[in-house]
């Protein structure tokens, strides 16, 4: 039994260009839903005549929207909030229609972007600047200026909640904001962008273009571009970051991840059950923040078995959602069939999971739990992003330690534990940029940013937080005297 509603009628992603709704000169995608596997929606690519007429509107508007006192900009944020709560029920149906999430888990990714979004909002009082008298009768300030018109480029996997970690700060402080959202789940960014719109922003401030590879590529070019953001896989986050600083852009692009849990024996199993399987498990697996291998360190096997008993009851449909496309399925079908062939042991086979009746085909993996994986396999190293946990056995904490740290990626990494000073151990080593301890999915909350280390970031500062604040704007210093001083120095 699901949910989901699957509509009769396909739903359109045109592109937002100057306040327009325009269908992109560019040829026609479809957008599936991983639920019943049938064409949902359609968008049509943006062509780059297309993507300089609208950065051009872009920094039209954006010379007006910048020179808007903060406080009347932070008034659209508020409205954009009140829009997104009363409508969370409409936007997280089409999130999980396009992207394949169960509904519980596609309105706690709109609350988690509304929690940037307060952030956005609190800025009008938090970011008052600083002045003083540096000399005798001069003072310096700080006085925020924004960048300009700036992009974003977003994954599936969060089709609201990962723009909403950008739009509320980058638009709050005067930028205008091009957005490119990921060609599998267009038709979020058409209602977050209808939101947008009725609570006030102005034409332009927001864009809109639909696309892939091409696209990105003619927004980054643009000249009037001043920074990007970008949220992936590792492989694109590295040729965006390289492409837009070799031009002289600032970037930050979040990329993909392959996360450890270090499990120890004195941990409690319920903890450890329902946190390890429901961190590898949500979202079925596609979120950065997933665990993927966990580093069982000496006996630990009742808490192994809680994790495959909590695993086992998580039903496809109703508590664990769709893969976004049928080649992702066939890539993860084949990857447990590789591991095996390594020597794993299958202790729970997601390709026999029961798939929810009345959709249609759909693209389902239940979750599968491979036990016995090899240090160097491909289960061990490669990000699957799928339901699929691999199990490494360790004989002690140093030894679970070396195989966190030799990872390229840096996101996450989690220990389970009632030994605050082997949980400590693993906070101070731990080769990632977020850490939990007796949590699965360490996502720290606003104001505390979000992001890694290693190949899971390329650029510096956070993507949200304070740190996020110098990405999106300048920080002019002005140093003003107004008299004459009778002891002057070389500044007064
Ligand atoms: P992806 O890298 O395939 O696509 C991301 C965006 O890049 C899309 O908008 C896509 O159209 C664009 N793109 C694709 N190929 C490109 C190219 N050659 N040049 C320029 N742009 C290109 O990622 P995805 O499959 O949509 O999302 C899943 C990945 O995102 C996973 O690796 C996941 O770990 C990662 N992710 C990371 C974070 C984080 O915070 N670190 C958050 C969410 C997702």
């Amino acid at each position: 039994m699901s949910v989901i509603e699957i509509p009769k009628e396909v739903m359109d992603a045109p592109n937002f260009i100057g306040g327009e709704w325009v269908v992109g000169d560019g040829e026609v995608i479809d957008i599936y839903s991983p639920y019943s596997g049938s064409i949902v929606g359609r968008t049509n690519i943006a062509t780059s005549k297309q993507i300089d007429v609208a950065i051009a509107k872009a920094k039209e508007a954006q010379v007006v929207w910048g020179q808007t006192p903060i406080k009347d900009r932070t008034k659209v944020m508020f409205n954009f909030r009140e829009i997104l709560l009363r409508d969370i029920d409409k936007i997280a149906q089409v999130v999980s229609l396009e992207n394949g999430k169960i509904l519980s888990e596609s309105k706690a990714g709109i609350m988690k972007g509304i929690e940037v979004l307060e952030y956005a909002i609190s800025l009008q009082n938090l970011d008052a600047g600083a002045k003083m008298e540096v000399s005798r009768g001069v003072f310096c300030e700080y006085r925020r200026e924004a960048l300009g018109v700036v992009a974003s480029i977003t994954p599936f996997n969060f089709p609201a909640m990962v723009p909403m970690w950008t739009i509320p700060i980058a638009i709050t402080l005067g930028n205008s904001y091009v957005w490119k959202p990921s060609e599998k789940t267009p038709l979020t960014a058409t209602l977050l962008g209808k939101a947008l719109a009725e609570a006030g922003l102005p034409a332009g401030v927001l864009t809109i273009l639909n696309g892939t590879a091409d696209c990105v590529n003619s927004i980054i070019d643009n000249a009037d571009i001043k920074a990007v953001g970008f949220v992936g896989s590792s492989k694109i986050a590295k040729l965006v970051y390289a492409r837009a600083t070799a031009l002289g852009k600032r970037a930050l692009c979040l990329g993909g991840a392959k996360n450890h849990i270090i499990l120890l024996p004195d941990a409690d199993p319920e903890m450890a059950g329902v946190g390890i399987a429901d961190s590898f498990t949500g979202c079925a697996g596609q979120r950065c923040m997933a665990a993927s291998v966990l580093l069982a360190v000496g006996e630990v096997d009742k808490q192994i078995e809680s994790i495959i008993e909590r695993a086992k009851s998580t039903s496809l449909g109703d508590k664990m959602g769709a893969i976004i496309t049928k080649e992702q399925v066939e890539f993860l079908n084949g990857a447990i069939k590789k591991a095996e062939k390594d020597g794993a042991k299958i202790l729970l086979d997601g390709r026999k999971a029961t798939k929810p009746e009345g959709l249609g085909e759909g693209f389902w993996l239940g979750p599968t739990i491979l036990d016995g994986v090899k240090e160097d396999s491909e289960a061990s190293k490669l990000e699957l992003f799928g339901p699929i946990m691999s199990i490494i056995r360790c004989s002690n904490i140093s030894e679970a330690l070396k195989i966190e740290n030799a990872n390229d990626y840096g996101n996450a990494a989690s220990v389970f534990t009632s030994s605050g000073a082997l949980a400590e151990v693993v906070a101070k080593n731990a080769s990632a940029g977020m850490v939990g301890i007796n949590i699965g999915v360490p996502v720290p909350r606003e104001p505390f940013s979000f992001g890694g280390i290693n190949d899971s970031k390329f650029g510096h500062g956070d993507i949200t937080g304070e740190n996020s604040l110098n990405f999106w704007s300048h920080n002019k210093k002005v140093t003003t005297k107004w008299q004459m001083q009778n002891d002057h120095n070389w500044m007064s």
